[in-house]
C-alpha cells in the first residue's frame, strides 16, 4: 500500500538532490517516513540556564544555554579568516562566543550591553569556556518558552554538518516533513492492544518524540514507540518460535550408547556438577523430541561448559550422528582439541581438528574425515565454515563463545546438513533470560550457575604504579611456592603499534626484574605464527616458565590451574566483561588465586566504578548487569557482532527490560490464540512483524 510517507526526501523542501543523497547515505533516510522514524537521542531543556562559572570541561555538558549581558562585539582576522567575537558575562564569570559564518547578520542582531539567551555546545580554549555558533533569543522570546520546554538533539555526522544539517538542521526538516505528512501517519497497533497497554496513539507519539509538548508526553511518546518496536521483535521471534517447534523434523538421538557410558564410568575425572547434571538432561530431552534444539548454555568462565559439550557430542556419535564444535580462535580449538581427544580416547569415536593454520595432512584428514563421516567429532575454528567442509550425517553443532560469532557465521553451519543439526551454543558472559533470546532470536536457555566444588574464590585487587614494587614482590612470593602468572597487556585495534610497545616495554622490565635463571618468562601475543603461540602455551603449562606475558590473546581458552594469580596491567582500558573473562583464567584449580588490576592514579568515574565493581564481586552476572548498566546494550561484549539484524531506533536492550518482558507475554498470547497472526483484527501485527524480521540471506530465513 503506497502512502504519502513514502515519498523521496529529495522534494522535501529545503533537501534537493545532494542533501537528500548524503541522508540516506549517512543516516539511511530516503523517504518522509525514514525521518519520522529517525528520532532524537536525547532531549535538552530549553528553560534551565546555567551559571557560566558552573561550565566546566569536567562537568561534561553536551549543551548548555546562558544568559548573560554582551561587554564587547568586534571583527576579527580578515578575508576568508575573519570572524566575529562576542565576549559576554553573567556576573559569575564571563566568555567568548564566536562566528565563522552569518558575520554581518549576527553583527547587526547583537547590541553591546544587552543581555540575551544564547545555547550552544560549549567548547574549551585553554580551558577558558566558550561558544561557536550559538543560537541567539532576546530575553522577550526566551521568556514565551513554556515551563520545561525540551528541544531533541538529533545524531548527525561530519558530512552532514558541513551541509549545514546540524542538530538544529535535522529538526527543521523533521519539522516540515511532520507539516506535510501528518495527516498521512496511521497506526500501526492494533487498538486494543493501544487500550490494554495504555499506549499513546503513533501520531502523537511522534509528534512528541520530536517536539515533546512537555516532559510526560516524551516519557508517554517513548514508551509507545518502545513498546512499538519491542513487540515487532518479539512477533517475530516468537513465531519462527512456534514454526520450529511444529515442524517435526528434528534429529533423534534415542540410544544411550558405548560411548556414553563408557565415558560416563571410566573416563569422567570428576563427579559432575548438579548444574552440569541439570543441562545435561535438558539436552537429552531435547534431543529425543523430534524437534530441532536451539540452546543457549549460559555459564560462568571455569563452570564446566566444555564438558557438557562433550557428553552432547558423545551422545550424537552413540545414535551415528557427527557433531562439530566452533571455537573463535586457535588456541581455544586446538585445547578443545586436545582435551576433547585425551577424554575420549579408547572409546570409539574418532576426533579431528580444522583450523585456518591446519597443514595439509591434518586438514586433508579432517575435510575426507567430515565428508565421509569417519571422523564423530570435528573441532575447530571459522574454517568449518567455509563451503568445501561437508558431512556426511551432521546432528549436531557446538558454538563455544557464541557471542564471538556473526549469526550469518554461526547459520552457515545450520545448512550443512539436508535438515538443521541440532544447535547448543555456548557463552560466559552472562545476560539475563530475556535479553539473551531477543539478543540471539528463538533459542531455550541453559544455565550452570554453579561452580566446580573446591574453587576458591579469586582474590581481587585494584593496585596503582606506586604499589608496583609490592606487586613483584608478591608474585615473587607466589612463584616461589610453585605456581605461576600472567601478566596482561592491553590490546585495542586503534593504537595496535602503541599496544605492541606496552607488551615489548612491559616484557623488558619484567625481564629486567625477574631475572634468568630463576625466572623464566614467556611472551605470547596477536602477531604470532599460530605454531609459535601454541609452543609458548604447551610451555607454560608444562611449567617451563613462570610467567606469561600477553596480550589479550589470552582472554580465551588458556586452562592452566596452576597459575594463580592475574596481572592485568592498564586496566582501566578493558571493558568489564573482557576483565572479568581474563580472571577467569585463574582460580581454576585448588589454590587461592589472585587477579591484581593495575591503572594510574588518575581515572574516569566510570573506570573507577568498573575497577571497584571487579574488586567487590566475582559474579559474573551481577558484572554483566552492571556492564549493561554503564555502557547501554549497544555496548554489550559483542552486542555488534551477535547479529542483531533488526534495527532498534529507540529502544535499549540493557536498559528496557521490563518493556521486553512484556512485549513478550503479549506477543505470546496473541499467537498462542492466533499463530500466523491471520485473524482480521491481527492484521496490523503481520505488517509489524515483518518489519522486524531481520534481513538475512534466504538461505537462513527459516533459522534465527
Ligand atoms: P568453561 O565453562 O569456562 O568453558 P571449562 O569447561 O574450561 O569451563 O572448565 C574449567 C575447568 O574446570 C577445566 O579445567 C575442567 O576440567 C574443570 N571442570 C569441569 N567440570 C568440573 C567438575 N564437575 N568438577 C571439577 N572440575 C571440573
Ligand atoms: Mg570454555
Amino acid at each position: 500500500m503506497a502512502s504519502y510517507l513514502d515519498n523521496d526526501i529529495k522534494y522535501l523542501g529545503g533537501v534537493g538532490e545532494a542533501r537528500a543523497k548524503l541522508l540516506a547515505g549517512e543516516l539511511g533516510i530516503r523517504t518522509l517516513g525514514d525521518l519520522l522514524y529517525y528520532f532524537p537521542f536525547r532531549w535538552i531543556d530549553r528553560t534551565r540556564l546555567y551559571r557560566i562559572a558552573d561550565i566546566t570541561e569536567a562537568s561534561g555538558e553536551t549543551f548548555v544555554q546562558i544568559r548573560a549581558r554582551v561587554t564587547a562585539k568586534q571583527f576579527l582576522g580578515a578575508g576568508r579568516g575573519q570572524r566575529f567575537s562576542v565576549a559576554v558575562s553573567d556576573g559569575s564569570g564571563s566568555a567568548e562566543l564566536v562566528w565563522f559564518r552569518g558575520l554581518k547578520w549576527i553583527e547587526k542582531r547583537i547590541e553591546a550591553g544587552r543581555e540575551y539567551v544564547f545555547f550552544g555546545r560549549p567548547h574549551f580554549f585553554h580551558g577558558e569556556f566558550g561558544m561557536v555558533h550559538p543560537e541567539v533569543e532576546g530575553l522577550e522570546a526566551a521568556a514565551g518558552k513554556p515551563a520545561g520546554a525540551l528541544q531533541g538533539v538529533y545524531g548527525t555526522t561530519e558530512k552532514l554538518t558541513n551541509a549545514h544539517l546540524e542538530t538544529k538542521g535535522i529538526s527543521n526538516l523533521v519539522a516540515s516533513a511532520w507539516r506535510l505528512a501528518e495527516g498521512s501517519v496511521t497506526e500501526t497497533l492494533p487498538r486494543r492492544v493501544i487500550d490494554e497497554q495504555g499506549l499513546m496513539g503513533l501520531r502523537d507519539a511522534l509528534f512528541n518524540i520530536h517536539f515533546p509538548q512537555s516532559p510526560a508526553l516524551l516519557k508517554a511518546a517513548e514508551y509507545r514507540l518502545k513498546f512499538e518496536e519491542l513487540f515487532g521483535v518479539q512477533l517475530d521471534i516468537l513465531s519462527k518460535r512456534s514454526h520450529r517447534l511444529t515442524r517435526e523434523n528434528g534429529f533423534m538421538f534415542p540410544r544411550v550408547g558405548d560411548n556414553f557410558n563408557m565415558f560416563w564410568s571410566e573416563k569422567l575425572p570428576f563427579p559432575l556438577t548438579g548444574a552440569q547434571k541439570k543441562v545435561i538432561k535438558e539436552i537429552r530431552a531435547d534431543t529425543v523430541s523430534g524437534r530441532q534444539m536451539n540452546r543457549l548454555l549460559q555459564g560462568d568462565v571455569g563452570s564446566g561448559k566444555t564438558l557438557v559439550a562433550l557428553v552432547a557430542m558423545l551422545l550424537a556419535a552413540d545414535n551415528g550422528f557427527q557433531s562439530c564444535m566452533m571455537a573463535p580462535t586457535e588456541i581455544l580449538a586446538r585445547q578443545h582439541f586436545a582435551s576433547v581427544s585425551r577424554m575420549t580416547e579408547g572409546l570409539g569415536v574418532k576426533v579431528a581438528i580444522l583450523t585456518g593454520a591446519s597443514k595439509a595432512a591434518e586438514r586433508k584428514e579432517a575435510l575426507e574425515g567430515a565428508a565421509s563421516g569417519e571422523a564423530d567429532i570435528l573441532i575447530g575454528t571459522h574454517a568449518l565454515i567455509e563451503d568445501r567442509v561437508g558431512f556426511a550425517n551432521l546432528g549436531l553443532v557446538i558454538i563455544d563463545e557464541q557471542h564471538r560469532f556473526g549469526v550469518e557465521q554461526r547459520a552457515r553451519l545450520w545448512t550443512k546438513n539436508s535438515q538443521p543439526p541440532h544447535i547448543l551454543v555456548m557463552t560466559a558472559t552472562p545476560i539475563p533470560r530475556t535479553l539473551a533470546m531477543t539478543l540471539y532470536g528463538d533459542l531455550d536457555v541453559s544455565v550452570i550457575d554453579e561452580l566446580p566444588p573446591g574453587r576458591q574464590p579469586i582474590q581481587t585487587f585494584h593496585k596503582t604504579d606506586a604499589d608496583r614494587l609490592a606487586v613483584w614482590g608478591f608474585l615473587k612470593r607466589e612463584i616461589a611456592k610453585g605456581r605461576q602468572v600472567y601478566v596482561v597487556y592491553p590490546l585495542i585495534k586503534e593504537s595496535e603499534k602503541m599496544d605492541y610497545k606496552d607488551l615489548y616495554d612491559g616484557f623488558e622490565s619484567i625481564t629486567r626484574d625477574f631475572p634468568r635463571p630463576e625466572y623464566q618468562v614467556i611472551a605470547v601475543h596477536g602477531k604470532m605464527k599460530a605454531e609459535d603461540k601454541q609452543l609458548a602455551m604447551r610451555e607454560f603449562k608444562e611449567r617451563q616458565a613462570q610467567i606469561m606475558v600477553a596480550t589479550s590473546v589470552i582472554e580465551v581458552g588458556v586452562d592452566v590451574p596452576n597459575a594463580t594469580v592475574m596481572v592485568i596491567e592498564s586496566a582501566e582500558r578493558f571493558g568489564l566483561s573482557q576483565l572479568h573473562q581474563l580472571r577467569g583464567r585463574v582460580g581454576r584449580g585448588g589454590e587461592q588465586s589472585y587477579c591484581v588490576l593495575m591503572s594510574g592514579e588518575k581515572l574516569s568515574k566510570e573506570a573507577r566504578q568498573r575497577l571497584g565493581a571487579m574488586v567487590a564481586t566475582n559474579d559474573g552476572f551481577e558484572l554483566a548487569e552492571l556492564d549493561m548498566r554503564l555502557r547501554g546494550s549497544g555496548d554489550i561484549a559483542g552486542t555488534q557482532q551477535s547479529g542483531l539484524a533488526f534495527d532498534l531506533r529507540i529502544a535499549d536492550l540493557g536498559r528496557d527490560q521490563q518493556i521486553i518482558e512484556l512485549t513478550r507475554r503479549v506477543a505470546g498470547e496473541i499467537l498462542d490464540a492466533d499463530p500466523l497472526l491471520e485473524r482480521p483484527e491481527n492484521v496490523l501485527l503481520r505488517v509489524l512483524k515483518e518489519r522486524f524480521a531481520p534481513k538475512t540471506p534466504k538461505d537462513f530465513s527459516n533459522i534465527s
